[in-house]
């Protein structure tokens, strides 16, 4: 992660500088406020803002029940509860607003998740710098033979130095000829917002990206999953590092309910319930499809 040093000074001054507030804040938000938190090759992710804290979200939720849920009289206990009952607005009162710098393939995936404020920088109006993602070795994958989604064994040898090779080469053939063609020495040179359809998708970008706390538990939900892509992963696993220390209640009602908690269909609840009474339930017998007895399978593993 190469971060200038105009840009570094101006973190420095941002956090030298406390303003006062008669606002929420969160202590454990408060340390990460501004700084970049290394990602990939390149890449960073920072907290340019947040609003709110567990305590907006149980203030939000008493609003609408009235001040006593009088079984769940705790902050703790109101957030398990709400995320357990899927209330989603009292976790929209929280706000995240986050710089992150990206390659274009990852900000593609990215991007669907529809329910985010985004500004991107622009390549019509700026150049874009000379950086691409290039993996780590042992990131290096194959395709996998069983999931045509996803990466087997990583590559080795030869094989892993010549793609390493066309990677790197690739990228600064694309970007040597990305200059020449901006350049206006000798010539009237390219629009940038042109000459930037030659550059592969490892290029980097940059946003800034806002999303209330409801939507970027759904994000994280589906990206910091062992099934969503290794370069995505590392993003969303580094948003997970910043919610926990901003709403620890909540991260922690997230982490049971969603992250390490599954949803049941009617036919693998039953099967559960014949299994505890002692029957040895299969395929042919549970109701299930092939596919989704693998899946259950895998889940009691
Ligand atoms: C592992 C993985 C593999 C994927 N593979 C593919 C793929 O092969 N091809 C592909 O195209 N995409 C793929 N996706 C993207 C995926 O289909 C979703 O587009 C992406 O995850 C965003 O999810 P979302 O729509 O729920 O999120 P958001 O856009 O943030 O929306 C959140 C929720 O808001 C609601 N919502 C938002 N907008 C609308 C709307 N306009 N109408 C109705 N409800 C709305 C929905 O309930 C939605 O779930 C993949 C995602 C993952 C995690």
């Amino acid at each position: 992660m190469n971060l200038t040093d105009e840009q570094k000074a101006d973190i420095a001054a941002l956090r030298a500088t406390p303003a006062q507030t008669l606002r929420a804040t969160s202590e454990g938000m408060e340390r990460h406020l501004y700084e970049p938190k290394p990602v990939l090759d390149h890449g960073f992710v920072r907290v340019i803002d947040y609003m709110g804290d567990d305590t907006a979200i149980t203030q939000a939720a008493r609003v609408s029940y009235g001040r006593g849920t009088k079984s769940v009289s705790n902050d703790e206990g109101l957030i398990r509860y709400l995320m357990r009952h899927w209330h989603s607005t009292p976790f929209e009162m929280c706000e995240l607003k986050l710089h992150v710098k990206l390659p274009v393939f990852v900000a593609r995936q990215w991007i669907r998740h529809r329910t985010a404020n985004v500004n991107e920088y622009s390549a019509r109006y700026s150049i874009l710098d000379r950086e691409f993602y290039i993996p780590a070795q042992d990131s290096l994958a194959a395709q996998s033979t069983t999931n045509n989604q996803g990466r087997g064994d990583t590559l080795q040898g030869a094989e892993a130095e010549r793609v390493l090779n066309y990677l790197r080469d690739d990228a600064m053939r694309a970007y040597d000829h990305y200059e020449e063609m901006i350049s206006t020495e000798g010539q009237q040179g390219l629009a940038r917002e042109l000459a930037r359809m030659n550059l592969p998708a490892n290029i980097y970008t940059q946003w800034y990206w806002k999303v209330d706390l409801h939507n970027l538990l759904h994000f994280l939900r589906l990206r910091a999953d062992s099934h969503a892509q290794y370069e995505i992963r590392v993003y969303a696993d580094a948003i997970c590092e910043m919610v926990k220390d901003w709403v620890p209640f909540a991260y922690r009602a997230f982490e049971d309910y969603r992250m390490g908690g599954e949803n049941l269909s009617a036919a693998a609840l039953d099967c559960i319930k014949r299994m505890l009474a002692g029957e040895d339930v299969t395929q042919e017998t549970s109701g299930m499809s092939k596919g989704e007895w693998r899946e259950f399978q895998a889940m009691l593993d």
